[in-house]
Protein backbone atom coordinates (compact mmCIF):
# COMPACT_ATOMS: atom_id res chain seq x y z
CA UNK A 1 0.00 0.00 0.00
CA UNK A 2 1.07 3.38 -0.63
CA UNK A 3 0.61 6.88 0.69
CA UNK A 4 -1.32 7.67 -1.98
CA UNK A 5 -3.93 4.47 -1.47
CA UNK A 6 -4.88 6.23 2.11
CA UNK A 7 -7.78 7.53 1.75
CA UNK A 8 -8.33 8.79 6.06
CA UNK A 9 -5.91 9.88 8.50
CA UNK A 10 -7.37 10.75 11.92
CA UNK A 11 -5.88 12.90 14.09
CA UNK A 12 -6.69 12.30 18.19
CA UNK A 13 -5.08 15.42 18.93
CA UNK A 14 -2.09 17.64 17.50
CA UNK A 15 1.12 17.00 19.33
CA UNK A 16 3.96 16.34 17.05
CA UNK A 17 4.72 12.61 17.90
CA UNK A 18 1.20 11.88 16.26
CA UNK A 19 1.26 14.30 13.39
CA UNK A 20 4.98 14.59 12.47
CA UNK A 21 4.40 11.79 9.44
CA UNK A 22 1.78 13.39 8.08
CA UNK A 23 3.86 15.76 6.48
CA UNK A 24 6.97 15.77 3.93
CA UNK A 25 9.51 18.31 2.33
CA UNK A 26 6.49 18.54 -0.06
CA UNK A 27 3.89 19.09 2.13
CA UNK A 28 1.11 16.70 2.76
CA UNK A 29 2.58 13.09 3.39
CA UNK A 30 -0.88 11.41 2.21
CA UNK A 31 -1.46 13.36 -0.90
CA UNK A 32 -5.45 11.78 -1.17
CA UNK A 33 -6.47 11.38 2.62
CA UNK A 34 -8.71 13.16 4.42
CA UNK A 35 -8.07 14.74 7.64
CA UNK A 36 -10.04 13.97 10.49
CA UNK A 37 -9.92 15.79 13.57
CA UNK A 38 -12.20 17.43 15.97
CA UNK A 39 -13.17 20.97 15.55
CA UNK A 40 -11.92 21.67 19.59
CA UNK A 41 -8.46 20.21 18.44
CA UNK A 42 -8.24 22.19 15.46
CA UNK A 43 -9.66 25.82 16.67
CA UNK A 44 -7.48 25.53 20.17
CA UNK A 45 -3.92 25.46 17.56
CA UNK A 46 -4.58 27.59 14.94
CA UNK A 47 -5.78 30.24 17.45
CA UNK A 48 -3.08 32.97 17.64
CA UNK A 49 -4.32 34.02 20.93
CA UNK A 50 -3.85 30.93 22.45
CA UNK A 51 -0.24 30.59 20.78
CA UNK A 52 0.85 33.93 21.59
CA UNK A 53 0.43 33.20 25.44
CA UNK A 54 2.01 29.74 25.78
CA UNK A 55 5.40 29.22 26.67
CA UNK A 56 8.14 29.58 24.08
CA UNK A 57 8.85 25.82 23.83
CA UNK A 58 5.81 25.11 23.25
CA UNK A 59 5.48 27.25 19.94
CA UNK A 60 7.34 25.35 17.40
CA UNK A 61 4.40 22.35 18.15
CA UNK A 62 1.96 25.38 16.86
CA UNK A 63 3.82 25.59 14.11
CA UNK A 64 3.81 22.22 13.38
CA UNK A 65 0.20 21.67 14.06
CA UNK A 66 -0.68 24.28 11.66
CA UNK A 67 1.28 23.21 8.65
CA UNK A 68 -0.51 20.06 8.66
CA UNK A 69 -3.35 21.82 8.56
CA UNK A 70 -2.20 23.87 5.85
CA UNK A 71 -1.41 20.99 3.85
CA UNK A 72 -4.75 19.40 4.22
CA UNK A 73 -6.67 22.56 4.58
CA UNK A 74 -8.72 21.50 1.28
CA UNK A 75 -10.00 18.05 2.78
CA UNK A 76 -9.81 18.74 6.40
CA UNK A 77 -13.06 16.73 8.02
CA UNK A 78 -13.77 19.06 11.66
CA UNK A 79 -16.22 17.05 13.68
CA UNK A 80 -17.94 16.55 17.18
CA UNK A 81 -17.84 14.82 20.13
CA UNK A 82 -19.50 11.37 19.15
CA UNK A 83 -19.14 11.32 15.15
CA UNK A 84 -19.12 8.05 13.55
CA UNK A 85 -15.84 8.91 11.09
CA UNK A 86 -16.08 5.01 9.34
CA UNK A 87 -18.40 2.43 9.75
CA UNK A 88 -18.11 1.45 13.68
CA UNK A 89 -15.61 4.45 14.55
CA UNK A 90 -16.64 6.89 16.59
CA UNK A 91 -14.53 9.75 17.68
CA UNK A 92 -15.07 10.86 21.36
CA UNK A 93 -13.45 13.79 22.65
CA UNK A 94 -11.40 13.50 25.97
CA UNK A 95 -10.03 16.32 27.02
CA UNK A 96 -7.41 17.39 29.33
CA UNK A 97 -4.19 16.22 27.98
CA UNK A 98 -5.41 18.51 24.92
CA UNK A 99 -8.45 20.69 24.89
CA UNK A 100 -9.94 18.52 21.85
CA UNK A 101 -7.62 15.23 22.37
CA UNK A 102 -9.92 12.20 21.08
CA UNK A 103 -10.02 8.56 21.73
CA UNK A 104 -11.87 6.26 19.29
CA UNK A 105 -14.27 3.40 19.72
CA UNK A 106 -14.23 0.61 17.23
CA UNK A 107 -17.10 -1.62 17.17
CA UNK A 108 -16.63 -4.47 14.40
CA UNK A 109 -20.87 -5.54 15.98
CA UNK A 110 -18.91 -8.75 17.65
CA UNK A 111 -16.21 -6.87 19.56
CA UNK A 112 -15.03 -3.59 20.81
CA UNK A 113 -12.24 -1.89 20.98
CA UNK A 114 -11.27 1.82 22.88
CA UNK A 115 -8.07 3.45 21.69
CA UNK A 116 -7.16 5.27 24.69
CA UNK A 117 -4.72 7.25 22.86
CA UNK A 118 -3.05 9.75 25.08
CA UNK A 119 -5.20 9.77 28.12
CA UNK A 120 -2.23 6.56 29.62
CA UNK A 121 1.08 7.28 28.79
CA UNK A 122 2.39 4.94 31.77
CA UNK A 123 -0.34 2.81 32.00
CA UNK A 124 0.53 0.74 34.94
CA UNK A 125 1.55 3.69 37.14
CA UNK A 126 -1.56 5.61 36.22
CA UNK A 127 -3.99 2.94 36.64
CA UNK A 128 -2.49 2.55 39.87
CA UNK A 129 -2.57 6.33 40.39
CA UNK A 130 -5.46 7.58 37.98
CA UNK A 131 -4.76 10.99 38.97
CA UNK A 132 -1.01 10.88 37.80
CA UNK A 133 -0.49 12.80 34.53
CA UNK A 134 2.26 13.87 32.81
CA UNK A 135 3.75 17.03 31.68
CA UNK A 136 2.39 17.24 28.49
CA UNK A 137 -0.96 17.29 29.62
CA UNK A 138 -2.48 20.76 28.35
CA UNK A 139 -4.97 20.76 31.75
CA UNK A 140 -3.72 17.80 33.76
CA UNK A 141 -6.69 18.24 36.44
CA UNK A 142 -9.07 17.76 33.74
CA UNK A 143 -6.88 15.11 32.08
CA UNK A 144 -7.40 13.00 35.69
CA UNK A 145 -11.04 13.37 35.32
CA UNK A 146 -11.09 12.15 31.67
CA UNK A 147 -8.70 9.19 32.73
CA UNK A 148 -10.21 8.21 35.43
CA UNK A 149 -14.10 7.85 33.89
CA UNK A 150 -11.58 6.34 31.19
CA UNK A 151 -10.75 3.57 33.11
CA UNK A 152 -14.21 3.41 34.84
CA UNK A 153 -16.07 2.87 31.61
CA UNK A 154 -13.58 0.12 30.31
CA UNK A 155 -13.78 -1.74 33.31
CA UNK A 156 -17.32 -1.78 33.43
CA UNK A 157 -17.95 -2.82 29.41
CA UNK A 158 -14.74 -5.10 30.10
CA UNK A 159 -13.59 -3.45 26.97
CA UNK A 160 -10.46 -4.58 24.82
CA UNK A 161 -8.21 -1.19 25.02
CA UNK A 162 -5.05 0.08 23.18
CA UNK A 163 -3.45 2.94 23.72
CA UNK A 164 -0.33 5.53 21.59
CA UNK A 165 2.34 4.69 24.84
CA UNK A 166 0.64 1.49 25.95
CA UNK A 167 3.61 -1.03 26.31
CA UNK A 168 4.19 -4.12 24.32
CA UNK A 169 1.37 -6.20 23.53
CA UNK A 170 -0.34 -2.70 23.39
CA UNK A 171 -3.69 -4.34 24.11
CA UNK A 172 -5.30 -4.80 27.28
CA UNK A 173 -8.05 -4.79 29.84
CA UNK A 174 -8.81 -2.54 32.97
CA UNK A 175 -9.74 -3.88 35.94
CA UNK A 176 -10.40 -2.24 39.35
CA UNK A 177 -7.85 -3.06 42.16
CA UNK A 178 -9.17 -1.34 45.43
CA UNK A 179 -9.62 2.65 44.85
CA UNK A 180 -8.07 2.51 41.54
CA UNK A 181 -7.06 0.24 38.67
CA UNK A 182 -5.18 -2.58 37.18
CA UNK A 183 -4.41 -3.08 33.51
CA UNK A 184 -4.02 -6.92 32.47
CA UNK A 185 -1.96 -7.34 29.02
CA UNK A 186 -3.99 -9.79 26.07
CA UNK A 187 -3.98 -10.58 23.52
CA UNK A 188 -5.45 -9.24 20.65
CA UNK A 189 -6.73 -13.33 19.72
CA UNK A 190 -7.75 -13.37 23.60
ZN1 LIG B 1 0.05 13.70 23.26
Amino acid sequence: MAPADIDTLVMTHAHPDHIGGMVGANGAAFPNAELVVTGVEHSFWTDAGIMAQAPEEMKGGFQLAQAVFGAYADRLKLVEDGAEIAPGVTMEIVPGHTMGHAVLHIDSGERQLLMVTDAVHNIDLQTALPEQGTMFDTDPALAAQSRIRLFDRAATDNVLIAGCHVHFPSFGRIVRSGEAYRYVPTSILG
